[in-house]
Parts: structure tokens; sequence; C-alpha cells
């Protein structure tokens, strides 16, 4: 897959190393953040402890964007098992921050993990919203024992969240799971939001 190397990294020039295409920093002796260009729907590890995360919508009956892509890759069984879902409120599956889990059916992966990010703009604090959808999806990553999680740049799309704001909440994020996964992964769909996160790497990690 697109996940780059399974071997720890020995991070002999401080605590960054770039192997391949992937920016790797060390989150803890045990656990990797690696950022990388490319399309989440090919990402992988081992197909049974990895997860894929999706910027769905509160309906979670798929949409554009990543989400689009997600489903398009997944096959017709992703969206019968999001109708499954319980609502929360009518038409609601998951509210903004949360985020729920589903197998992932043809794509790569063993699971999706959904979560929804704020529309900016549009709501009072969106960096709560935002923080929460990422600490969210690696908590229900973590109660389901996956090891490995690509997240794409949640919000930055159609919700135009600003790339610098968006990083910092991300990274800072991953790192307040700094044992918890053997590696994370931000797959970063275009050379902006690919600059943004790397730049906020460079300061935050
Ligand atoms: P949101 O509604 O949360 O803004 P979007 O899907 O519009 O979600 O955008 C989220 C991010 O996902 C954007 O940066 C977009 O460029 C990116 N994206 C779109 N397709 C893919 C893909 N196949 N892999 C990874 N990222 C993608």
């Amino acid at each position: 897959g697109g996940a780059g190397p399974k071997s720890a990294i020995s991070f002999s020039s401080g605590r960054r190393e770039r192997v391949g295409d992937v920016d790797c920093f060390e989150l803890s002796p045990f656990s990797v953040l690696k950022l990388q260009k490319g399309d989440i729907t090919t990402w992988f590890v081992d197909g049974s402890t990895d997860a894929i995360v999706n910027a769905a919508n509160e309906k979670m009956l798929g949409g554009g964007g990543v989400d689009g892509a997600i489903h398009q890759a997944a096959g017709p069984e992703l969206k019968a098992a999001c109708y499954e879902v319980p609502e929360v409120r009518p038409g609601i599956r998951c509210p903004t921050g949360e985020a729920r889990i589903t197998p992932a059916f043809q794509l790569p992966v063993s699971r999706v993990i959904h979560t929804v990010g704020p529309i900016y703009g549009a709501c009072e604090k969106p960096e709560v919203l935002l923080s929460n959808a990422y600490r969210n999806s690696l908590k229900l990553a973590k109660e389901n024992r996956i090891q490995y999680i690509a997240f794409p740049a949640i919000s930055c799309g159609v919700y135009r969240y600003p790339y610098d704001e968006a990083s910092k909440i991300a990274i800072s994020a991953i790192k307040e799971f700094p044992n918890d996964f053997k590696e994370v992964h931000f797959v970063l769909f275009s050379d902006d939001i690919y600059r943004a996160w790397l730049e906020t790497a460079l300061e935050l990690m």
C-alpha cells in the first residue's frame, strides 16, 4: 500500500526522517506520525488492524470530496452499513465532532471511521469541533484495537477550514495519543495542504 515501511525507524538524525515520499516524526518510542501526499482510498498497512478516517457529514449517507471517493471505492455495502447506524435525531447519525465505525468492504483497510468536521464560519467554536472530530476518531480507533490509522484533512475541502489552523488542531490532537497507535498517518490530497501539514509538524513535533 502507500503506507511506507512498517519497520521501526531509528531517527538517527533527530526525530524526523524522510523515507521515500513519507515524512516521519517520532510521536513516542512506540509510535510514528507520518505525512504523505496521496489518495486515502488506496492506503493500507495490513488489512486487519488498520483504518482510514472519512470526512463524512451528519447523515452519513455519502457526499462529495473524500466521502464520495471512499464510498465509491468501498462499494455499495458501505452505504448500507452507514444506513444501519442508529439516528440520534431524525436524519442525524453522527453529530459534528463525533465518530462512528463501520467495516471497509472493498477498501484495502479493515475499518472506516466516519467523523464530521465543522463548516468553517458556520459555528461559534470550530476549533473545538474539529479537535473533537480528531480526538473522537482516535478514541474509537483505540477502542477497536486499530494500530495503524490514516486521516484526510478533515474540514479542509468544501467546509473551508484554513489549512494552517486545521493542521495545528489535527497534529495537536494526535499528540494527545502518543502511545496508542503504531502509526498515525495523514494522507493529503493537494500540495498546498501537504505543505501546511509539513510546516506544522516541523513546528510542533
Ligand atoms: P470536508 O467536507 O470535511 O471539507 P472534503 O471531502 O470536501 O471534506 O475535503 C476534505 C479533504 O479531503 C480536502 O482536503 C480534500 O482535498 C481531501 N480529499 C478529497 N479526496 C481525497 C482522497 N481521495 N484522499 C485524500 N484526501 C482527499
